[in-house]
């Protein structure tokens, strides 16, 4: 059985692409065979892993979505590119923008990406979709194609507002396009212990959603090791095994995979 999990929050910079990367990773780690999706025609997860200028890839989820929309045969391993922590990248480029615009013509525009998951779900067990920092066709695309969607919420400013529209997204798509949607939950970023600001949004987020969704157990630290290695091409096991963060990483890690 394979699990889809889409990153979500238009909200930007609050460590979807950090986390996706991460968890993928933390779940290879654990012997698990992982596809992570770049949902993002910012490239930032491919970025991440170790493509530096994407918008010269031969091949990307542009070209996957194309073959979908024209209705033609996917051959194996098409636009997959393999990482050396034992994951495989299906990369993006700045040409989603694009492609998403020309969905707005295709019938059954929001089922695209389900499509392709369900040609090639059963080679892996988990799929991780990054998406982008809007609530675009894109993104209700990965949210119509998983099992549950994870909500990386950054400690650093107030993101309850944001994330209203995010769940009504969520509970949209659940209601018309895919009944199995669920919310894995709530994931706190960037959490800074010693502020009170970081405590009084965590006691905040707490309070509103603490009740109807799960706040989840794992907290990421904040960390300058983890912003580092955005440009290292490795995840935080690689480059700072050691730390707050990877440990935090493998205990969300360990969360996902037993609430599987
Ligand atoms: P998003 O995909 O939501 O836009 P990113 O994962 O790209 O967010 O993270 C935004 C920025 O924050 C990046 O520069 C990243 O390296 C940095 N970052 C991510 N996680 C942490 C962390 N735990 N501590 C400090 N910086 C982080
Ligand atoms: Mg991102």
């Amino acid at each position: 059985m394979c699990k889809v999990i889409a990153i979500a929050n238009q909200k930007g910079g609050v460590a979807k692409t950090t986390t996706a990367m991460n968890l993928g990773i933390g779940l290879a780690n654990k012997g698990h065979k992982v596809l992570l999706i770049d949902n993002d025609p910012q490239g930032s997860l491919s970025i991440c892993m170790g493509y530096k200028d994407p918008d010269s890839l031969e091949l990307t989820i542009v070209d996957v979505i194309e073959k979908i929309v024209n209705e033609e045969d996917i051959p194996e391993g098409f636009a997959i590119m393999h990482h050396s922590e034992n994951v495989d990248l299906l990369p993006s480029n700045i040409g989603l923008s694009a492609a998403e615009v020309s969905l707005v013509n295709v019938m059954s525009r929001e089922l695209v990406l389900r499509d392709y998951v369900e040609q090639i779900k059963d080679q892996y067990s988990y799929i991780i979709i990054d998406c982008m920092p809007s609530l675009g066709v894109m993104t209700v695309n990965a949210l119509a194609c998983a099992d549950t969607c994870l909500i990386p919420c950054a400690a650093a400013f107030l993101p309850v507002k944001g994330l209203q529209a995010l769940l009504k997204t969520i509970y949209t798509v659940k209601r018309r396009l895919n009944s199995k949607l669920e919310i894995e939950g709530i994931l706190l970023t960037m959490v800074d212990k010693r502020t009170n600001y970081a405590k009084e949004i965590i006691a905040e987020v707490n309070e509103v959603y603490g009740k109807s969704l799960r706040v989840l157990p794992t907290e990421i630290p904040l960390s300058i090791r983890a912003s580092e290695t955005s440009a290292m091409s490795k995840s935080i096991y690689e480059y700072d095994p050691k730390g707050r963060v990877a440990s935090a990483y493998s205990e969300l890690t360990d969360f996902v995979a037993d609430n599987s």
